[in-house]
């Protein structure tokens, strides 16, 4: 597996010191509000179980997951697994692996409002600002990372569902695409 990766792009070390300062904004600002974390599967999977064991207050999870990304560009959005927690009048956070062409949060941010929320935060691990699509509004409340024009696995992000079990975030040689 490791033989397809070009370079490392983000350290297990730089992603461990980078969760506990996140989830330390976090917890000062949420420490007394019981909020929920909510992940979009699958590629936030890793991110969010660090997260929360580094969010040392009472909180619950939840998931959803939407369709469509195949290959490497953003399709049509669906929600193919909502929420099952009722997020009226609740704290509500939302993590997300990566902030692409935005389409993908910014669906989930408005779908989670019709909720009712008291309040709705987004907090993305990593961000690529030259792929937002016009129109897109949404800023995340909180980054990890800003990075370049890349595609990037591991830490849960996948190619073609593999790779997510990788400990860090690389970037795949470019023959690997190509097979
Ligand atoms: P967006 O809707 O913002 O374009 O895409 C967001 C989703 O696309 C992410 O949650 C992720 O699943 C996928 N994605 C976007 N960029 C990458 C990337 O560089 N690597 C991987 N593995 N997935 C990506
Ligand atoms: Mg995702």
């Amino acid at each position: 597996m490791e033989e397809n990766i070009q370079r490392v792009l983000i350290s297990e070390a730089e992603l461990r010191a980078k969760v506990q300062e996140l989830a330390g904004i976090l917890q000062q600002r949420f420490a007394d509000k019981n909020p929920v974390f909510v992940g979009v599967l699958k590629g936030v999977l890793i991110f969010f179980s660090d997260m929360i064991r580094q969010f040392d207050a009472q909180c619950q999870i939840d998931f959803m997951w939407i369709s469509s990304y195949n290959g490497t560009t953003a399709g049509e959005m669906t929600v193919k697994k909502d929420v099952s927690t009722d997020l009226e009048g609740r704290h509500v956070i939302i993590l997300e692996d990566i902030f692409d062409t935005g389409g993908s949060l910014d669906f989930t941010y408005r779908h989670l409002l019709t909720k009712h929320p008291a309040s709705l935060t987004v907090c993305t691990l990593l961000d690529k600002p030259s792929r937002r699509k016009p129109g897109i509004t949404l800023q995340p409340d909180y980054t990890g990372f800003v990075i370049d024009n890349v595609f990037v696995v591991g830490y849960g992000m996948d190619y073609n569902e593999q790779y997510r079990n990788l400990p860090y975030i690389g970037v795949l040689k470019p023959e690997v695409y190509q097979q």
